[in-house]
């Protein structure tokens, strides 16, 4: 069997841990010798990094796979590989049901991409998903240059959520040690990287497993002593990890963000029980509470599950009157969508789609109410900045971020019509000028 060409294509679905997986396989197959492409037509190797939260996201990567398909038939050199949540979960059945996939790589082995490349030239399929020893496992990332760097400094999960297939996926709860991270964010630092958003499914329980009293608060106080770094965000909280200490040190810490992602899925006691999620909306607004108590003006974006089994009326009702009573400053919200093996797979899909349909647009046009009546109050407010780059929407404004997690457009060019690029990566003040639900836009005080 001939070797493949050391061109890689590699597309990324889900989460932002799996965009960090990515730049670490990215990294490791660099050191081998692979050079990145943009095209399948251009590539010896492809690569699917794949999400399992939702069965949209596989359907996607089954019609990518079976697109595949042809081309390795005209192409038999082509090697083809599946990592990720779908790998972990599926294993040796992704070669059973696509027999022209070459390599199945977990979400611990990802790490060993190039020795498992290599195994292909002995044998025609290689299926890698056990759970390995992430603690102890020291890795460089490829990132492409910018302001912001995703820093994993956890995986798994030793919650068991009803509906989520995570424990599944990524395994236990694992920690990286401290020192390995703060090496990681000064080295980020040097390349110019101003802001690193650290990351673990319950990011707010890191340390646990290290068993030396490390944790999420202590972890904050290390990478906040790293000169030349201007903000440290973290995601994605769990409402149960989020302790007095880790709250006291995010308001003592002027570059922590004052934002959290906390999750609370549904305000409905019996739909939390049901999903396994271990609190009540009680402890949700206790939690809310203890936050704002340290944080005047900390800001909650939250996910919710409409349509869960057996969310009734009045279940929805009261997720609704959630949201009415924190009043997140965002919030995604997800249709249910069953996860064969989870738990929750047990129960009957039972909410019809057109129900979840119009809650998820209830949901939605609430929370757009909340942002838009949130934004208007800061109109003629000036808010410190940290701007990351030009906005998605327009090539014409630059955008940044709040010390929560507000995103705020103003003009690339100034007043006099020169660019304001050199600003990217700095700290400045923007004047609120007006909103929409979803952005505010705003001017340098210069140009006012
Ligand atoms: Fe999944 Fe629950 Fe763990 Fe979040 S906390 S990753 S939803 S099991």
């Amino acid at each position: 069997m001939s070797s493949p060409a050391k061109t890689v294509y590699i597309e990324t679905f889900g989460c932002q841990m799996n965009l960090a997986d990515t730049e670490v396989v990215l990294a490791r197959l660099s050191e081998a010798g692979y050079q990145r492409v943009d095209a399948v037509a251009d590539a010896g190797l492809v690569l699917y990094n794949t999400c399992a939260v939702r069965d949209h996201a596989e359907a996607k990567v089954r019609g990518r796979l079976g697109m595949l398909k042809g081309i390795k038939r005209k192409r038999p050199d082509l090697r083809i590989g599946i990592m990720g949540c779908m790998a972990q979960r599926e294993k040796q059945a992704l070669i059973e049901q696509f027999p022209h996939v070459d390599l199945v790589v977990g979400t611990d082995q990802f790490v060993r991409m190039p020795q498992l490349l290599a195994q292909l030239d002995a044998q025609d399929h290689v299926v890698a998903t056990d759970f390995g020893d992430f603690e102890g496992t020291q890795w460089t990332a490829t990132r492409r240059s910018g302001v912001n760097a995703w820093v994993p400094v956890m995986r798994g999960c030793n919650y068991n959520c009803t509906y989520c297939v995570v424990p599944f996926t990524r395994g236990k709860e694992k920690s990286r040690p401290p020192a390995q991270v703060e090496d990681e964010v000064r080295a980020l630092v040097d390349q110019g990287f101003v802001q690193v958003t650290l990351l673990g499914q319950t990011v707010d329980a890191y340390g646990k497993t290290l068993g030396d009293g490390t944790n999420l608060a202590s972890l904050l106080r290390r990478l906040h002593e790293i000169p030349g770094l201007k903000r440290i965000r973290f995601v994605t909280s769990h409402p149960k990890d989020i302790s007095d200490e880790l709250l006291d040190t995010m308001s003592e810490l002027p570059r922590v963000a004052k934002h959290l992602h906390v999750p609370a899925q549904s305000g409905s006691d019996r739909q939390l029980r049901l999903m396994g999620r271990r609190y009540t909306r009680a402890d949700y607004l206790r939690f809310v509470e203890r936050a704002r108590a340290r944080m005047p003006g900390v800001e909650f974006l939250s996910d919710f599950i409409v349509g869960f089994p057996r969310e009734s009326d009045e279940d929805f009702r009261d997720t609704a009157s959630l949201m009415d009573q924190v009043r997140f400053d965002g919030a995604y919200v997800f249709m249910y969508s069953l996860r064969p093996g989870t738990p929750a797979a047990n129960l009957a899909d039972d909410v019809p789609t057109a129900v979840k349909n119009a809650r998820c647009v209830e949901l939605l046009d609430l929370q757009l109410k909340h942002q838009g009546e949130a934004y208007a109050k800061l109109h003629g407010r000036s808010v410190e900045v940290l701007v990351e780059g030009a906005s998605k929407g327009d090539d014409g404004m630059l955008h940044g971020r709040s010390i929560g997690n507000l995103n705020i457009v103003f003009p690339r060019l100034d007043a006099a019509g020169a660019s304001r690029d050199h600003l990217v990566g700095q700290l400045v003040q923007v004047r609120i000028e007006r909103s929409t639900s979803l952005t505010l836009f705003g001017d340098l005080p210069e140009s006012l």
